[in-house]
């Protein structure tokens, strides 16, 4: 049931991870909702924990790292996801920003994908990838959300692999 009230949310509202309220750096979360051909991804963590700081870019080499790793989430998904290629799942973004957080001088960025496959991801094996790219992230609640039910799992360095 819960995975049919974010499939809607999705296409009326802009963010799925609207709920989420701890703000602890270093530690992200993400739900995934799988469904027959389609997986749903949202990403939330605080903005400390993918590019190192809190406020608007001032300097050069903050704009660029912030833009570096932005792009990543926006663009590179490839670095983050792996599923098997047989497969044959099409990658897009949804939507990527950056939020305020409920204490002044705190954000946190926000990240949504949708995978579409040719074959079902059921009892398939998605490969999770953020410590590569984002060192600072040092734990990553993973949410999986079924028809069958929610599975949560965390996995340290924001690394590792979850079964459908
Ligand atoms: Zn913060």
């Amino acid at each position: 049931m819960k995975l049919k009230i974010l499939t809607m949310t999705m296409v009326a509202t802009p963010w799925l991870l609207g709920a989420h309220t701890a703000h602890v750096h270093g530690v992200g979360e993400l739900n995934i909702a799988v469904e027959s051909s389609r997986i749903v991804l949202a990403f939330e963590s605080p903005s400390e924990s993918i590019y190192g700081f809190e406020s608007e870019a001032k300097t050069a080499k903050q704009k660029k790292i912030k833009d570096e790793k932005l792009t990543i989430l926006k663009t590179d998904m490839g670095k983050i996801f792996q599923i098997d290629a047989d497969l044959k799942c099409d990658w897009k973004v949804e939507k990527v920003g950056v939020v305020q957080e409920g204490e002044v001088g705190h954000q946190n960025v926000r990240a949504e994908w949708i995978a579409t496959c040719e074959k079902s991801p059921m009892g398939r094996s998605l490969k999770i990838d953020f410590g590569s790219s984002f060192s600072r992230l040092k734990s990553l609640k993973v949410n999986v959300l079924k028809d069958s039910g929610q599975k949560s799992t965390t996995l340290k360095s924001a690394t590792g692999e979850i079964k459908f």
